[in-house]
């Protein structure tokens, strides 16, 4: 029903979101924390980095030391070499001397290819070039001389500034980084003052001038011993995205020289470089599976919301038919009360009994019953609106809810007549092949916006319900506050029933002059039973109980056979009646028989048989003169126990009557298994003879049907010559009925056997 589906939508809602807040919390959570650890990661790996970079800037710096430092030695030592080699040479002094000297010649070649330098100048005093001389180094030292002049002066200015030469100490020297040839280099520069000591008046000095440039094997050499990758050289700082440019400086003015370009070994980078698809990996693991439990939850949260709304439903609903049922019904019936909102808003609720339900269900088994049910819920769910409720109690109780029937009006009132007349048409049912005639009876209780609680409103339909089912069935009664007090008068009826028949336990009433005691007394009435021919002779009687009430006066047995029955009390009520009815039709004048009703709870008590045959000894009636009478209902729902009674009552020469016939469900095959005399068709068929066709074709139908199985009939309720002449045409054996007598009490009955007995002294 609607007002299930929104709180469950809202549970299941709530559920989401906190246990999706929660999965979402915890994949922020994974997802934080991995991005702490890329972040920490990443901070090393940028520290670890900068502290790689910066030690392998500090090693090419130290390398660059290591060459300065390593021409200062070689110049000094080349220098010494060849100051001592030109000591030895008498021709030194003049320039053409030295440069015809062989062995003076051959230092440049010493210093280029022994100590690996790229080029060797011993400058004259003049700052001229003394060797060598050939023409590829004088142009070279033309092109490199302004550049070495710098050093040269700064040698002197060292020269001056410093000590007396002694011997012992090497000559000072002067090394520079600068850039030599376009190519960054480094350059030493040592005076050769021993040579110099012959010309020391004329403040002359030879200078050996070395230098080697950074780019080429140097800086291979470099790269190799510190591991810098696809190192090189470039004038300008060009390098790419993956490359540190450590920049030389010229060592007197500081500019940029050149650049050495390489590679960095990075190993934070290279672990970052590692991590990165880890944790990406990781990361992406983290979503896929954040996704999948969000999936995940979100199919388990729908099918538990599901099963949810099966649970809820069935535990609302009725599983047989799909209805809603007592709960539900109660529960849209308070919300449409609390919705009624004028006055001129009226609603209505109707209680639907079926009728003989019982013996469907009896007759053909459960399966049938049930099978009936969805019939009959079928056919009310036609004849109702969209906005009203039908629900099932269980059993055979259903209930409507009609919540808007206008102000005034009878409209609700012709809603229950269309569903009496539409369960009243015959059932066909599947299950035993069975055609079914059933009805139902209907309680209406009205509401308005001023009424009363919902258990009074209910209360009140039941009471017009109950008043439905007793005052005669297939009726809708509307609620009026007399039928409370019907219910009031139904209980005490029942009371006094219980005190009525506890009295007559006693003793054996007189028939014809039963005491009246204080809630009155049982009588029993005759209707005559006749033979349908010219003269109508009366063969017997039907004995029918009546109750003389002090205040209600003479109650027919529909106001307390029920009560009996319900109660437990018809079988002393029963007895008693026969008891009554055979001590009377013993002493009659005349001996027709006598036929008793018989109740199903009668014919069921298991010494049914033996409390009849005592009362015909008791009161000396012959059996053959009575009658029993049983419906259709008692005698369907028969187990071989009751077969058995009935066929040993038959033994003993009782007969036994088939009673409302047509009202029941008889079949042709359930009569031939079936031990009765005689068929009594039901008054409401006689009733239709002369009216209605269908009548007429049922009663000629029945009449065929008993005469082809050998049995009498007896047509009740016959109250007009036209429905006589029919039963008589038609082959009706018996007749009964107001034509010829209603019910009267024994006396009178008595007195009519006697004056029959005096019309016609001879023998029936
Ligand atoms: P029933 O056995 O079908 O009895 C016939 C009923 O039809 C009687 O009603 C009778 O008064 C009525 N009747 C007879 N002829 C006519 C007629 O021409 N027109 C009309 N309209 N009615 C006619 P009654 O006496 O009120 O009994 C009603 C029912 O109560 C009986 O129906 C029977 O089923 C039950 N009943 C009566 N006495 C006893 C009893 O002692 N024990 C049991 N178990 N049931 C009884
Ligand atoms: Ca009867
Ligand atoms: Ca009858």
């Amino acid at each position: 029903m609607p007002a299930a589906e929104p709180s469950s939508l809202i549970v299941q809602k709530t559920a989401w979101t906190s246990s999706g807040a929660l999965l979402l919390l915890l994949a922020i959570s994974g997802l934080a924390i991995l991005g702490l650890v890329f972040l920490a990661a990443i901070w090393a790996g940028t520290q670890s980095d900068a502290v790689a970079l910066d030690r392998q800037r500090q090693l090419v710096t130290g390398r660059l030391r290591d060459q300065v430092q390593r021409v200062s030695q070689e110049v000094q030592l080349i220098g010494a070499g060849y100051a001592s080699l030109l000591r030895t040479d008498t021709a030194f002094s003049d320039r053409d001397a030295i440069s015809g000297n062989r062995s003076v010649e051959a230092f440049a070649h010493v210093a280029t290819t022994v100590f690996g330098y790229n080029a060797a100048f011993l400058v004259a005093p003049s700052g001229e070039l003394a060797l060598p001389t050939d023409p590829e180094s004088v142009r070279r030292f033309k092109w490199v001389r302004p550049l070495l002049q710098p050093l040269i002066r700064d040698l002197e200015t060292k020269r001056k500034s410093a000590p007396e030469h002694a011997p012992s100490t090497p000559e000072p020297s002067q090394v520079e980084l600068l850039r030599l040839e376009g190519r960054p280099s480094v350059a030493g520069i040592v005076s050769l003052s021993d040579v110099a000591l012959a010309d020391r008046s004329r403040g002359n000095q030879y200078y050996l001038i070395v230098f080697r440039f950074l780019d080429g094997d140097t800086l291979d050499e470099i790269s190799r011993e510190q591991g810098l990758a696809a190192a090189r050289y470039a004038r300008t700082a060009d390098q790419e995205h993956n490359e540190v440019a450590y920049q030389i400086e010229a060592t007197a003015t500081g500019e940029p020289i050149g650049f050495i370009i390489w590679e960095p070994d990075l190993p934070g980078s290279r672990v970052i470089g590692w991590l990165v698809p880890v944790l990406s990996a990781a990361g992406l693991v983290i979503a896929v599976l954040f996704l999948a439990l969000v999936a995940r939850l979100r199919r388990s949260l729908r099918e538990l919301s599901v099963s949810e709304q099966h649970a809820r439903h069935l535990s609302v609903h009725d599983v047989l038919t799909g209805l809603p049922n007592r709960a539900l019904f109660a529960a849209s019936f308070e919300s449409c009360l609390a919705a009624v909102g004028s006055d001129n808003d009226r609603g209505a609720i109707a209680l639907v009994d079926l009728d003989r339900f019982k013996e469907v269900n009896d007759t053909y088994g459960h399966a049938a019953g049930d099978e009936l049910l969805q019939a009959v819920v079928v056919r009310i769910s036609a004849l109702i609106g969209t906005r009203d409720v039908f629900a099932r109690f269980g059993g055979d109780e259903f209930a409507l809810l009609l919540p808007a029937i206008g102000a005034s009006g009878d409209g609700h009132l012709g809603i229950c007549r269309n569903v009496i007349d539409s369960i009243g048409q015959p059932f066909k049912l599947q299950t035993g092949d069975a055609v079914v005639q059933i009805g139902c009876s209907i309680g209406v209780a009205v509401f308005n916006e001023a009424s009363h609680a919902p258990s009074e409103i209910m209360r009140r339909a039941d009471v017009a319900l109950y008043d439905a089912k007793h005052g005669g069935r297939g009726r809708v009664i509307e609620y009026h506050p007399s039928l409370d007090h019907r219910i009031v008068e139904r209980e005490n009826l029942k009371n006094e029933l219980r005190f009525l028949l506890e009295e007559h336990d006693e003793e054996l009433p007189v028939a014809d002059d039963p005491p009246a005691g204080p809630v009155g007394r049982l009588e029993v009435f005759y209707q005559s039973i006749h033979r349908c021919n010219e003269s109508a002779d009366l063969v017997g009687a039907e004995a029918l109980v009546r109750w003389r009430h002090p205040t209600l006066g003479l109650l027919a047995p529909d106001r307390f056979i029920e009560i009996a029955e319900e109660t437990g009390m018809i079988g002393p009520l029963g007895e008693w009646v026969l008891r009554s009815a055979a001590l009377a039709a013993a002493s009659w004048a005349i001996e027709v028989s006598i036929a008793v009703n018989v109740s199903p709870s009668q014919i069921r008590h298991h010494d049914f048989e033996a409390r009849v045959l005592k009362i015909l000894r008791e009161t000396g009636l012959s059996p053959s003169r009575l009658e029993l009478e049983l419906t259709e209902a008692s005698v369907f729902d028969v187990d071989e126990q009751v077969q058995a009674t009935l066929r040993r009552l038959r033994l003993h020469g009782i007969k036994i009557a088939l009673d409302d016939f047509g009202t029941g469900f008889s079949s042709l095959s359930h009569l031939l298994q079936l031990n009765f005399d005689r068929i009594k068709i039901d008054r409401s068929f006689v009733s239709l003879l002369g009216s209605k066709a269908e009548g007429t074709a049922i009663v000629s139908a029945v009449l065929d049907l008993s005469r082809t199985l050998g049995k009498e009939t007896t047509a009740e309720g016959v109250e007009t010559e036209s429905q006589r002449d029919f039963l008589a045409a038609a082959g009706c054996s018996h007749l009964q009925g107001y034509l010829f007598s209603r019910p009267v009490p024994l006396a009178e009955f008595a007195a009519r056997l006697q004056s029959i007995r005096s019309d016609r002294p001879t023998a029936i």
